[in-house]
């Protein structure tokens, strides 16, 4: 469909060198990017529950592939690539954000621009580092055009893909990071200040919500109680491995 990389017979290849350079520029343009038409929107014509069911029994490398492919909503057609995820598949803990942004469109991973620097601060000061027992996704596989906010049916059709992620990889406990993040996997429309501060469970993971590391970035204000969610986030993870029956509330 145009994504997958472009082989060519040699004697093809071959009469493309002898063609002039617009020519040979042209057609490389076309073949590095894929064409607007292939990544047109074409909603799964299963049922939501038969391609939630689909999805809930893809392992690793299926599941991959069918992010990669995805089209059940329009934004691909207005981002570069997915952002599947990155990180430890077996880690203890699973932060999830909210959507990529600018600069994880360009480089294909999560939370590597600005937000992307903080969150990795957040991580060090509880001991912690990207890709080392930490696993990271976001709530959407795709940036929403200009950084705007996710839509409910766009979260709605990508959900299935990060509950894929969450139970292949297990975790201890889950980060929420921000309402989005937050609200999806709780199933709830609390507002975040409501959800801060107590240990949740997410189909029985114990899961903790804190700021987005955005909005940190513009409410410094705020970095003092975010440090607070972290603590009890450190706090539940520190009792989960001393013993057997985990804390946690069910959703809201
Ligand atoms: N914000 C997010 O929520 N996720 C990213 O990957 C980057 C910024």
């Amino acid at each position: 469909m145009g994504l997958t990389p472009l082989w060519c017979l040699r004697d093809r290849l071959r009469r493309r060198e002898q063609a002039p350079a617009a020519a040979s520029q042209a057609s490389f343009a076309s073949a590095d990017r894929p064409r607007a038409d292939a990544l047109a929107p074409q909603p799964s014509p299963e049922a939501p529950e038969a391609r939630e069911a689909r999805i809930a029994a893809l392992d690793w490398a299926t599941l991959k592939a069918a992010v990669r492919n995805c089209r059940d909503c329009g934004l691909r057609a207005g981002c570069r690539q997915t952002v599947f995820g990155v990180g430890d598949e077996q880690a203890r803990w699973f932060v999830v954000g909210e959507a990529p942004g600018a600069e994880e469109d360009r480089l294909g991973e999560a939370f590597v621009g600005q937000a992307g620097k903080l969150l990795d601060a957040m991580l060090a000061a509880i001991g912690l580092r990207r890709g080392e027992d930490v696993y990271i996704a976001n709530v959407l596989k795709c940036r929403p055009p200009g950084n705007r906010d996710p839509e409910p049916g766009e979260i709605a059709t990508c959900a299935p893909y990060l509950a894929r992620q969450l139970a292949l990889v297990q975790p201890r406990l889950v980060l929420a990071l921000g309402r989005f993040a937050a609200q999806t996997l709780l199933g709830t429309d609390a507002p975040l200040g409501r959800l801060r501060g107590t240990v949740w469970r997410y189909r029985g993971v114990p899961l903790v919500v804190t700021y987005h590391p955005a909005y940190l970035l513009r409410n410094l204000a705020d970095k003092a109680r975010a440090w607070q969610d972290l603590v009890l986030a450190r706090r539940t993870m520190a009792a989960l491995s001393a013993r057997k029956d985990e804390p946690g509330r069910a959703a809201p």
